[in-house]
C-alpha cells in the first residue's frame, strides 16, 4: 500500500493536467473525496478538471457543498490528461468509455472497494480504508497538503456517511483519527450533520413512506425487500436520487440479516431498474450476489442494474439469500 501511495504522489508531481472522475449516482465519498482532490491539485498549482457521468441529479442532500466546477460532460482533452479515478470499483462505473480510457496516457485508480478490478495503471486500493476519502487524506498527507477548512469539510462528508456517521463495521480507528485532525483543521461537523441529515425535502419523505408500506419480510423475517416504481417517481415529482438512504430503514429491522430495494429510475440510464442491497453481518456477501447480475459493490453494501421484472428480481434475491444461508451451514 505505501508504495502504492508514492506512486500516486509521484504520479501527481511530475504531471500537470488531471482529469478527477468518480462513479455515477454519487454519495457522499464520491462527492467528499472528488471535492478534497480537486482542492488539492488546486493548491499544488495543477491544471485539473472533474467529471460526473450519468443523468442523475446530484441528492440534494449534498446541495450545500460547493460543487459547481464538476462537470457532467466529458472534456474534450479527458484522453491527454492524467485520469484519477475516485470510488470506481471497476472502469464502467466512471462511465468514461473504453475508447478514451484505452487512449489516456496515464490512468490513476483510488478506490477502497474489495472487488475493484484494479483498471488503472497504478492502483492504490485500500479495502481496510473506511471511506475513498480515508485514502485521499493519506494522499495528501504525502504530497504535504495542507488540510485547510474546505478540504477538512471535504473529507469529512466523505468519512462520515460511507461510515454511517461512524457507526457502521468499517469505522476503525483510524476513521476515528482522521474525523479528529479534520474538526482541528475546522470541519463544522455540526452544520455538515444538519445539511445532510436533517434537510430532508418532504417529498423524499413521501417516497420513504412509500417503501415501507411496500415492504415485505421472507425467510422468517431474516429478508427484507420494498420497491420503488415510475409512478412512485413521477407522482411526487422527484428522481431516483430521493431513494438513497431508504434500505437503511429496512436494514435497521430488529432480525433483518439483509435488505434490498427495488426501484424504477423516472428516466432509466442503462437498464429499467436499479437494486440496493445491505447486508448486517460480514459472512453475508451481497456483492457476490451483485456481481452474478453484472453489479458488485462492498460485502456489506452492493448494487447492480437490471431488465428484469420486480417479481424476478425478488425470486432472485430470495435464491441467492437461500444459497448463501446454505453455503454458510454447508
Ligand atoms: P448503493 O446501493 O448505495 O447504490 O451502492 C452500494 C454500494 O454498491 C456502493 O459501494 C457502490 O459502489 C456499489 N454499487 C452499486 N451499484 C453498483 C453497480 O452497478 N456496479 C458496481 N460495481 N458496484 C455498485
Ligand atoms: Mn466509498
Amino acid at each position: 500500500m505505501t508504495s502504492e501511495l508514492t506512486a500516486v504522489a509521484d504520479a501527481i508531481r511530475s504531471h500537470d493536467r488531471f482529469l478527477l472522475v468518480t462513479h455515477e449516482n454519487p454519495d457522499g465519498d464520491a462527492l467528499g473525496s472528488i471535492t478534497a482532490a480537486k482542492l488539492a491539485l488546486d493548491r499544488l498549482g495543477k491544471d485539473s478538471t472533474a467529471f460526473l457521468g450519468g443523468g442523475m441529479d446530484i441528492p440534494s442532500e449534498y446541495a450545500f457543498m460547493p460543487l459547481d466546477w464538476l462537470r457532467r460532460e466529458l472534456p474534450d482533452d479527458a484522453a491527454e490528461r492524467v485520469i484519477i479515478a475516485l470510488d470506481c470499483a471497476n472502469a464502467s462505473r466512471t462511465a468514461i468509455n473504453d475508447e478514451v480510457l484505452a487512449r489516456t496516457a496515464l490512468v490513476v485508480d483510488v478506490d477502497h472497494h474489495h472487488d475493484n478490478t484494479r483498471f488503472g495503471a497504478i492502483n492504490l486500493i485500500v479495502p481496510d480504508a473506511s471511506s475513498t476519502g480515508e485514502i485521499v487524506a493519506d494522499l495528501l498527507r504525502e504530497l504535504e497538503v495542507e488540510l485547510t477548512p474546505e478540504i477538512a469539510e471535504a473529507l469529512y462528508v466523505a468519512v462520515d456517511t460511507d461510515t454511517g456517521g461512524f457507526h457502521y463495521a468499517n469505522t476503525t480507528p483510524k476513521a476515528h483519527i482522521l474525523a479528529a485532525e479534520l474538526l482541528e483543521a475546522g470541519a463544522d461537523f455540526h452544520r455538515i450533520f444538519q445539511e445532510i441529515h436533517e434537510s430532508v425535502e418532504f417529498a423524499k419523505l413521501k417516497l420513504l413512506a412509500r417503501a415501507l408500506d411496500r415492504a415485505q419480510i421472507y425467510e422468517h423475517g431474516r429478508l427484507v425487500i420494498s420497491y420503488l416504481v415510475r409512478s412512485d417517481f413521477n407522482e411526487l415529482g422527484v428522481g431516483e436520487e430521493y431513494a438513497e438512504g431508504i434500505i437503511n430503514y429496512l436494514r435497521a429491522v430488529a432480525g433483518v440479516e439483509m435488505a434490498a430495494i427495488i426501484r424504477e429510475p423516472p428516466e432509466p440510464p442503462d437498464a429499467e431498474r436499479r437494486i440496493s442491497m445491505r447486508s448486517s453481518h460480514d459472512e453475508l456477501d451481497v456483492s457476490a450476489i451483485a456481481r452474478k447480475q453484472g453489479g458488485g459493490g462492498h460485502r456489506q453494501a452492493a448494487g447492480f442494474s437490471s431488465d428484469e421484472s420486480i417479481e424476478e428480481i425478488i425470486a432472485f434475491i430470495r435464491h441467492e439469500f437461500a444459497e448463501a444461508n446454505a453455503a454458510a451451514r454447508a
